[in-house]
């Protein structure tokens, strides 16, 4: 025997409810089936709906109209695919159901209000239409079938809506009146009847549990619960993209993950199928081809520690606190029993270890229930403080993690917590069943999709996910872009996936929470329309719970640098080429330092100093082993860098500039590397870097230019004007020449003073032979010395330093890149 049970998602329309006839026809010519049916659709929310509209508007019978039309659509349109179904038993079902529900209607409007028996007969309508229906549909394929009454049958106790079956007791009624042999039995889910022979509901999302119980009735060989994904995931799939599909589970798994959330799954179905050790196949009904998820004695074939990570939402927290708590015995029996008197459920627990405290987790719902019980039951109690007043914290959600395996694996809870905090998520409270098969975190509910994002991302040691925002696409934004694009491939391959979600420049805005297409990236933001708007990305990220975004600067504007905090605090990795920030206040430099580390946010501008030259990071690692920068020397512009080793080979200031500029190697407009600001800028960064509080105007700067020279109007007109500078040069370079000397424009940092000057030097400085854009920098250091560590290379150009973005933006995924 095998019990199957239908889901309404699996009845919502002709298609699904024609697949579901064909999947339970084609298993009962291989054995005997007995059926379960949900109600269709959305049928039992709207029937809620009903109750809800007539005890606030007194009637309802625009929704019952349209209810009652809903059902002979379905037929209709079933019957456009089966000529010979027969409607008379499904109309008759349809219009005594809807006389019954407008008497019902008529009847609560009256009481103004809704006693449970009623309501339990008012929402399990639909699951009657669903077995009429069914069984017109089969018989109509030619085959018999029959209907179980699970009010005759199931034989269920407790309250009218939350009934509990008693399988024993209803088993015997098995025996007794045994189904007919050779039909399909349909049972509609969801019911059972009470000793008194009275229709009750066994909770919202109560059919998997008829189906077990059925089951565990009939000692089934298989209970197949269809439904519309493929199986039970190790993640809701509505909330993690690459949510993994699992082959099996242990039935202490399935109750810990369907009690946490897992909605494939009502938490009651598996206690019955345990019982008698009956293997649970969760199927998709719009793939009866696949494996689906079996659910048995042990954790089966996914052998792994966690299986997965639930949540459970809309949950208030309750703390009772007080020194009157300390060792008071019964203290807790006496919370739990105001809370059972009053009929709320507690769905999570924890107690501080001194006694001091009780804490636990209702549905938010009750709280006003929770709050009078309590109050009442502990009235002296609060009226002498032996209690403080009752805390409770609204809109908290529980994230759990399962799996068997956990209670000998190392490191998992650590994983978990530090995954939390990796996206900041504040942790309000801590639980662990004592089987160690589930682990809990109660958190802020509005943090749940991240929350879940990186529990998965690395627990689940599956894709990393960095979800980059370009600011300016010029020379070095563009050429990242680019090569985003041409390695996307290769990272993904190691389960790194880059998507570019947000394109900007000054002229418009391009964003897609899903990464955008790069191909034609250039033509496509030539048409953006979109303007500019550094709130819209921070909004996206918000909405779409993006846990990995990576804000990538590439202009050189002050105003955008002045938003990192911004960025940061919206949980946006910065990495930035652009000087200005690092440049900005000592307070803010302070500011942002401090803003990452409370976020656990990463500020990465490697390429601020020396481009794609690992400078900073070297320097940070000196410092950071306890090393001090005693004097540094560079030549830290790849610009000047370019244009003094021209002035070497006898060319003049002028045309050096021009050949620059035309190539690229200046910024542009040159009087920014002319004025030495651009090189003050970073031996500031390298200052600070190496401990030192320093302003910017505390760096003492020599301009490339003669002293005194006009560099005022537009850049033509500065162009037009430097041949005036060359006479100048020629001197100077002649003069050092004449001593074996070139020209360089230095940083340098000594006794704690930083200066930018020209110099020249001889052919044995390090920097005599740095020229054609190629940055040196000398650290001379209580380690290194008297000879320096020297870093030399390329200063300059689009695509060493769009590498160099490139590769911070990879470390913001920090040890993730090992893994
Ligand atoms: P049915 O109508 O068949 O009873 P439900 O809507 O009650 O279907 O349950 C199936 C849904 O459960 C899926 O569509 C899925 O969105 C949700 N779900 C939540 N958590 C999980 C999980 N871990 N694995 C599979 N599905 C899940
Ligand atoms: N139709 C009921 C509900 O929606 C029972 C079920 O579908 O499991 O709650
Ligand atoms: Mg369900």
């Amino acid at each position: 025997m095998r019990v199957l049970k239908f889901g309404g998602s699996s009845l919502a329309d002709a298609d699904r409810f024609l697949r579901a006839a064909d999947i339970i026809i084609n298993n009962a010519q291989q054995e005997e089936v007995a059926v379960v049916l949900s109600a269709p659709g959305k049928t039992t929310n709207k029937l809620v709906a009903v109750i809800e509209a007539t005890l606030k508007n007194g009637e309802a019978e625009l929704q019952i109209d349209e209810l009652e039309q809903s059902f002979y659509d379905l037929f209709k349109a079933i019957k456009a695919e089966i000529g010979n179904l027969e409607n008379k038993n499904f109309d008759a079902q349809v219009k005594t159901s809807m006389l019954q529900l407008r008497q019902y209607v008529h009847g609560i409007s009256l009481l103004g209000m809704c006693p449970n028996h009623v309501n339990a007969r008012i929402i399990s309508k639909g699951e009657r239409i669903s077995i009429k229906l069914m069984q017109a549909v089969i018989e109509a394929k030619g085959k018999s079938a029959s209907l179980i009454d699970p009010v005759a049958y199931l034989l269920a106790k407790g309250d009218h809506l939350e009934a509990m079956v008693d399988v024993d007791a209803s088993t015997v009624n098995f025996q007794h009146n045994p189904l007919p042999q050779g039909h399909i039995n349909i049972m509609p889910g969801f019911t059972a009847g009470n000793a008194q022979g009275e229709l009750v509901t066994l909770g919202r999302n109560g059919s998997d549990y008829s189906a077990a119980v059925l089951a565990a009735c009939l000692r089934a060989d298989y209970c197949e619960i269809w439904t519309d994904v493929d199986g039970v995931y190790n993640c809701d799939p509505r909330l993690v993209e690459d949510a993994r599909l699992l082959k099996s589970l242990s039935y202490q798994e399935a109750m810990e993950l369907s009690y946490f959330g897992a909605s494939v799954l009502h938490p009651k179905t598996i206690a019955p199928i345990a019982q008698f050790q009956i293997p649970c196949l969760i199927k998709n009904s719009f793939n009866p081809q696949g494996a689906g998820t079996l659910i048995g004695q042990d954790t089966g074939e996914d052998n792994l520690a966690i299986k997965g990570i639930t949540t459970l939402s809309n949950l208030t927290m309750v703390n009772v606190s007080g020194p009157g708590m300390k060792g008071m015995v019964g203290m807790a029996s006496r919370v739990f029993g105001a809370m059972s008197i009053s009929g709320v459920s507690i769905v999570l627990i924890t107690q501080s270890s001194s006694e001091y405290s009780i804490s636990f987790c209702i549905e938010a719902a009750d709280k006003l229930k929770a709050e009078q019980s309590l109050q009442a039951a502990f009235e002296l109690e609060l009226k002498d403080h032996l209690l403080d007043p009752i805390e409770f914290t609204d809109d908290v959600a529980i994230v759990t993690l399962v799996g068997d395996k956990m209670r000998t694996a190392r490191g998992v809870a650590s994983q978990f917590f530090a995954s939390l905090a990796e996206v900041n998520v504040n942790v309000v409270a801590i639980a662990q069943g004592s089987s160690e098969r589930a682990i809990s975190a109660v958190i802020p509910e509005d943090r749940i999709a991240v929350a879940v994002k990186a529990c998965h991302e690395n627990l689940f040691n599956s894709k990393h996910f960095l979800d980059v925002f370009v600011v300016g696409l010029g020379g070095v934004g563009g050429e990242l872009v680019d090569q985003f694009q041409r390695q996307q491939a290769k990272l993904a391959e190691k389960g790194i996936v880059i998507r570019v979600c947000g394109l900007a420049n000054s002229k418009g805005l391009l964003l897609d929470s899903e990464g955008l297409p790069l191909d034609d990236w250039r033509e496509r933001m030539g048409h953006a329309t979109e303007e500019f708007s550094l709130a819209r990305m921070i909004a996206l990220v918000q909405r779409n719970h993006i846990i990995n975004p990576v804000l990538v600067d590439c202009t050189s504007s002050e105003s955008i640098a002045n938003q990192y905090i911004d960025f940061l605090a919206a949980g946006f990795h910065v990495v930035t080429p652009n000087k200005k920030a690092n440049t900005a206040s000592m307070s803010y430099y302070h500011q942002l330092r401090e803003t990452a580390r409370s976020t656990r946010r990463k500020l990465m501008y490697e390429t601020t100093v020396g481009a794609g030259l690992p400078v900073i990071e070297n320097l940070q690692n000196l410092i950071s082993a306890g090393d001090e920068l005693e004097k540094f020397n560079g030549i830290l512009s790849g610009s000047l860098s370019y244009i003094f080793g021209k002035l070497d080979e006898g060319m003049t200031l002028s045309q050096a500039t021009n050949i620059a500029n035309d190539n690229g190697f200046t910024e542009p407009d040159p009087r920014d590397d002319l004025s030495g600001m651009d090189v003050a800028r970073k031996l500031l960064i390298l200052a600070r870097e190496a401990g030192m509080e320093l302003e910017l105007d505390d760096v003492i700067v020599e301009q490339a230019l003669p002293p005194g020279f006009d560099d005022s109007g537009s850049i033509d007109e500065f162009m037009a004007r430097l041949p005036q500078a060359d006479g100048y040069f020629i001197e100077l370079s002649a003069k050092a020449a004449a001593e074996g000397k070139v020209l360089r424009y230095v940083g340098s940092i000594d006794g704690g003073v930083c200066r930018v000057k020209m110099i020249a030097v001889d052919d044995d400085d390090p920097m005599y032979k740095i020229k054609d854009g190629e940055n040196a920098l000398a650290f001379y250091s209580r380690y290194y010395q008297p000879i320096p560590l020297v870093l030399r290379g390329y200063g300059a150009g689009t695509q060493v330093t769009a590498a160099g973005v490139f590769s911070d933006v990879m470390r913001t995924l920090g040890w993730k890149l090992g893994v």
